[in-house]
């Protein structure tokens, strides 16, 4: 049985196909130097806000390209399909949805429209050195002083650290109200006195990927960018927005598990043993038919989560699940395939090697999977 989701339609299509016609020229032939540099170029930016990939699913109206969350399941799909995880345009689109769903009119116009056209590239920053999962934990302050705060700390695992214009940092605007105080600031990085970039760090995996250390030394920023009407509404901010980051995530892991399966299938064809092709052994037949009964699995609840976030209806628990579940799948069955790829699949020149290595973070960002199982456990 082939199975289409129900989101999909002719018009998805061709965009699916400009997709992919754009990350082939655009992405693909320049990944080997972005691992070694450890970040894309800055100009990948620029073209991919010229196709209209960047806020696929944000209205024309702030500069977007006025599709839906389905247009940009799309490139999250094509992107993993094609085996890019260089290209931070997760957190960039994350960033860009707090601003539309928590942001003001005013700031929507300023930045929304500059995070579409690629001119500001977005992150994201909450990790610190000793608050990852408890967040409430976090230490860095921003302090209204006349008509600006004042930002003093220091932020961890930031993806797009080293090249984001603009950086939401989630800081304290009054301590002592714990998470009634905490509060999302809008940082313009350019020229910024008292912030610094540190080192890109280096992973084990997602080597193209900018991964950052941040330091805000008495950075001031207008009072106005501060997220949204009021202080102390970050909690409430977070929360709201994490089932879209979540839902994406899962998006990558569906796409991935598709893919290594792919690969391991015309590897297993190719591959002789024993006299024999490697699918025919029945313990490969068996793998790959458990993998290919998993991804359809997987498929169908997230394609449910999808229609549920194009209808504004995905809840913080179902995407907790769909984060949880669908990562811990992707890093399985890749591990899974790599063994049918015996030593060739620790050999880095097969992809299904780098997949093993990119997957494994999955598991850990966007909430690692034990905090999902809390979320989902709260619900019981
Ligand atoms: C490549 C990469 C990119 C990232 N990008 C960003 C980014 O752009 N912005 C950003 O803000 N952060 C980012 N992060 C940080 C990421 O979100 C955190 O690493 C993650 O939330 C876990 O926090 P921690 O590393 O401090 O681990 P800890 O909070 O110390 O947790 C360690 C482990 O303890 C366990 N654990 C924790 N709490 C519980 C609990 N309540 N119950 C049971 N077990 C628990 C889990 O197994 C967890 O993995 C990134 C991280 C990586 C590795």
């Amino acid at each position: 049985m082939s199975y289409s989701p129900r989101w999909m339609n002719p018009e998805l299509e061709s965009f699916r196909d400009a997709v992919r016609r754009f990350i082939a020229a655009e992405i693909i032939p320049h990944q080997e130097r972005w691992k070694q540099q450890q970040h894309v170029d800055r100009d990948v930016w620029d073209k991919a806000g010229e196709m209209g990939i960047l806020l696929a699913d944000i209205s024309e109206q702030y500069g977007g390209s006025g599709g839906t969350f389905a247009h940009q399941v799309i490139v999250f799909e094509e992107l993993t399909t094609a085996g890019d995880m260089c290209f931070g345009l997760h957190v960039h689109a994350i960033v860009a949805h707090y601003l539309l769903n928590q942001g003001t009119e005013q700031q929507k116009q300023t930045y929304l429209p500059q995070l579409a056209s690629g001119a500001m590239i977005a992150a994201i920053a909450m990790t610190e050195p000793g608050a990852g999962s408890d967040l409430q934990g976090i230490r860095t302050t921003a302090v209204l002083d006349g008509n600006e705060y004042v930002i003093n700390g220091s932020k961890t695992f930031i993806s797009n650290g080293y090249l984001a214009d603009l950086i939401v940092v989630v800081a304290k605007t009054d301590p002592a109200l714990g998470a009634k105080g905490t509060s999302l600031m809008l940082v313009e990085t350019k020229n910024l006195a008292g912030f610094k970039v540190g080192r890109i760090l280096e992973k084990i995996g997602q080597k193209g990927q900018d991964t950052c250390e941040l330091f805000f030394d008495n950075v001031r920023i207008p009072a106005d960018n501060i997220l949204g009407e009021k202080a102390g509404s970050g909690f409430f901010q977070l929360m709201a927005e994490l089932p879209y980051e979540r839902a994406i995530i899962a998006v990558s892991g569906v796409a991935a598990v598709e893919r290594a399966l792919a690969l391991t299938v015309a590897h297993t064809r190719e591959r002789k043993v024993f006299g024999k092709p490697l699918i025919e052994m029945q313990n490969t037949r068996f793998v790959l038919a458990e993998i290919k009964t998993e991804a359809m699995v997987a498929r169908v609840f997230l394609d449910h989560c999808i229609e549920a976030l194009i209808a504004g209806k995905l809840d913080t628990v179902t995407a907790s699940m769909a984060k949880y579940w669908i990562t811990d799948l992707q890093c399985s069955a890749i591990d899974r395939c790599l063994q049918l790829f015996g030593g060739y699949g620790y050999m880095m020149e097969y992809p299904i090697a780098q997949m093993f290595a990119d997957a494994r973070v999955q598991r850990i960002y966007g909430g690692a999977n034990e905090i999902m199982k809390e979320i989902i456990a709260r619900s019981l």
